[in-house]
């Protein structure tokens, strides 16, 4: 090879998020030079927990991530059950387990985040350095082009654009022509944290210790859609609390950092015994409202060299627990698809291949995520579908694509 065609790319990521930060490690490993545009300084991350099941932790593995870092939770992959009134808890999924053993890691989603960005931008790793434009928000682009223009009037230009911008992408409107939004999906979900030596001061609390290592989920009888989790991540000194509930309100944009109440809290699950209830009142941080969108399918993720990744082209609900996975698995498809080597010229054809392999699943993983909240019939397949369970975290974005590139 010349050196001209052995020339790393000129990358351009649009949003520093799991998905971005991640697709940025896997292009870096190949050896391209990735920027990426986050509008925010990112200096107060916020998320709670996040589930990094089977095939999440496969691509973390191959970005070459450090176990202590991520202080993940072992999660051996059982999810029990408790009725509402406290008796008989049951297995109710059971995930398979990959070759280290574990189903996967409880993770804080900062954890995770401050990991992808070590790999990212650390001195240490492989390839060149991600550059990490901070405050730059990206107000266009132009997809055929290869060109962002950001909202202080400056216009770069790549050889390749990937839009990691979330569920409010900004890249999604001009790869597809129009504005498509996420939907309103009726469904809202209570979230806080507390610290886990708080459990000591609380009574009745066997039905959760007895497996801290495994997600607990409450499950409510009536029709209305009610389902209360509890999980500890950060190396087990910190509790998650998710309370997924119907919500009918107008939904508002910034839907990651609403707060809500105690009070209103405790009224949706009043029908909840109290020993469930009672962990909410430990909850030291505020209480969020995060009312849950989720996007339609859209005729394309990809137009010229520009493609969406992540929520931007497929945010889903966390009933699967599967939007940060889904990312990641996106992220190690696009990196396998460019390696060093690649022109300029060879682009909109890669950006096919990733179509081909990361939009039919993405899709199908939104839409089941969906049902499973929105669809009384659906609700508990996945705890009685084994297959189901293997399609999902049985995959392995790597080798999948590694498999695609001998194929074609
Ligand atoms: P995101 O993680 O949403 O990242 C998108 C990034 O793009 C953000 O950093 C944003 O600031 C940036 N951005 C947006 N528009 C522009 C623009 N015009 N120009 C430049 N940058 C832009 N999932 C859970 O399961 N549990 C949680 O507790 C949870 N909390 C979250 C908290 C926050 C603040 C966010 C942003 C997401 C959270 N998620 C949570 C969602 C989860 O991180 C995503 O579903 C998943 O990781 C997919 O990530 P992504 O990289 O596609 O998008």
């Amino acid at each position: 090879m010349t050196e001209q065609e052995t020339a790393p790319l000129r990358i351009f990521i649009v949003g520093a998020g799991l998905g971005g930060l991640a697709a940025a490690v896997a292009l870096r490993k190949q050896g391209h030079r990735v920027e990426i545009f986050e509008s925010s300084l990112m200096n107060k991350e916020i998320g709670a927990a996040i589930t990094v099941q089977a095939n999440a932790m496969r691509v973390l593995e191959y970005l070459g991530y450090e176990k202590e870092n991520l202080k993940g939770v072992d999660f051996f992959g059982t999810v029990r059950y408790s009725s509402l009134g406290g008796e008989g808890s049951t297995n109710l999924m059971q995930f398979p387990k990959n070759t280290m053993g574990r189903a996967g890691w409880l993770c804080l989603r900062t954890d995770l985040h401050d990991e992808l960005k070590r790999l990212a931008i650390g001195k240490e790793g492989v390839g060149p350095q991600t550059q990490l434009h901070l405050g730059k928000e990206v107000a266009s682009c132009d997809p055929g082009e290869g060109t962002l223009r950001l909202k202080t009037g400056e216009v770069h230009r790549a050889d390749l654009i990937i839009g990691a911008d979330g569920i409010h992408s900004v890249i999604r409107a001009h790869v597809l022509g129009y504005e498509q939004r996420a939907l309103p999906s009726g469904i809202s979900t209570f979230r806080c944290l507390f610290d886990a030596s708080k459990l000591d001061g609380l009574s009745d609390t066997e039905w959760f210790r007895e497996g801290i290592s495994g997600a607990r989920v409450v499950l409510s009888p009536e029709e209305r859609f009610r389902m209360l989790y509890l999980f500890p991540c950060h190396g087990g000194k910190v509790i998650n609390v998710v309370a997924h509930h119907v919500d009918d309100r107008e939904q508002d944009k910034h839907d990651w950092s609403a707060m809500a109440s105690i009070e209103e809290v405790l009224d949706e699950f009043k029908s909840f015994h109290s020993r469930y209830l009672n962990f909410l009142k430990l909850g030291e941080q505020p209480i969020l409202r995060w009312q849950l969108r989720a996007l339609p399918t859209l005729p394309t993720w990809i137009n010229g060299r520009t493609c969406l990744l992540g929520d931007a082209a497929h945010a889903t609900l966390p009933t699967l627990g599967q939007g940060a996975g889904m990312a990641l698995e996106d992220a190690a498809t696009i990196g396998c698809l460019i390696p060093l080597g690649i022109e300029r010229g060879d682009i909109p054809a890669r950006l096919e291949a990733y179509q081909e392999l990361r939009k039919s699943r993405g899709e199908f993983v939104n839409r089941e995520s969906l049902e499973q909240a929105t669809e009384p019939s659906k609700r508990g397949l996945y705890a009685r579908s084994k297959d189901m369970q293997a399609f999902l975290v049985g995959y392995d974005a790597v080798e999948t694509t590694q498999k695609y590139l001998r194929d074609h």
